[in-house]
């Protein structure tokens, strides 16, 4: 029973609710919703379009694979995972917010930070760290995160930590600020290669729809 329909994967909360209008803009009308309904695979108003939920940084793995033809990730995802196999053909400009350092309040990062120092950091995104740090020719121990990074700093498990901003209203609330931006993120459509060349009279109409939607 294989399914002849595309397949595309989306993640809950911020990334579902903000694609909804993209969904739309392509004639797409999901029959559940993922955050009260437990179903991992999501019928739509198009027999021949169907969702899955996945987490955020699992997308990209299952588009990769052909699991999903097409997928909805974070930059932050993409670059962690590498991007092998993915096409890439759209910003979507949805789920904005910028790659940041932060600090304990207080914290001298301009007098400790400097080139040849060593640090410990923080983070759910390695990649981005390594490549950030070694730019400045810092050097640095990675401490590996799975979320709530902030609390890092305050215990003592980090000097710095590197995380997705966008109001700083948790940073706040936790006594850190913001002292470095790294990188501006956003989501991006991401296609499997094989499924375009296989699938293109389904997969480039929702290309196009997508495109012509992308919020300004
Ligand atoms: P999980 O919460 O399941 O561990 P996650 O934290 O990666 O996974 P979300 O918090 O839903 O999942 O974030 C999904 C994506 O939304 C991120 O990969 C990033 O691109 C974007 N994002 C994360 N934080 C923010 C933010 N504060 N503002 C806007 N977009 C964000
Ligand atoms: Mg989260």
């Amino acid at each position: 029973m294989t399914y002849t329909g595309i397949t595309l994967a989306l993640s809950k909360g911020r990334i579902f609710e903000e694609t909804l209008p993209l969904l739309a803009a392509a004639g797409i009308t999901p029959t559940e919703n993922p955050e009260s309904s437990r179903k991992l695979i999501i019928g739509t108003n198009r027999p021949d379009v169907r969702l899955i939920i996945v987490r955020a940084s699992d997308v990209p793995t299952y588009v990769q694979y052909g699991a999903a033809d097409l997928g909805i990730a974070g930059k932050d995802v993409l670059n962690e995972h590498g991007g092998k196999g993915l096409y890439q053909p759209l910003d979507l400009r949805i789920a904005r917010c910028r790659m940041m350092v932060a600090v304990r309040e207080g914290y001298d990062y301009s007098g400790i930070v400097k080139q040849g120092a060593r640090i410990r950091v923080a983070t759910k995104y390695v990649n981005a760290a390594r490549d950030h740090f070694a730019s400045k020719g810092v050097h640095i121990d990675l401490i590996k995160l799975y979320g709530s990074m902030e609390l890092a700093p305050l215990v003592g498990l980090s000097d710095v930590i590197v995380d997705l901003v966008s109001t700083g209203g948790t940073l706040k609330a936790n006594g850190l600020v913001a002292v470095e931006h790294i990188s501006e993120i956003s989501s991006r459509l991401v296609v499997n290669q094989a499924s375009l060349k296989l699938k293109r009279g389904l997969i480039q109409p929702v290309i196009d729809a997508f495109a012509a939607a992308i919020p300004k």
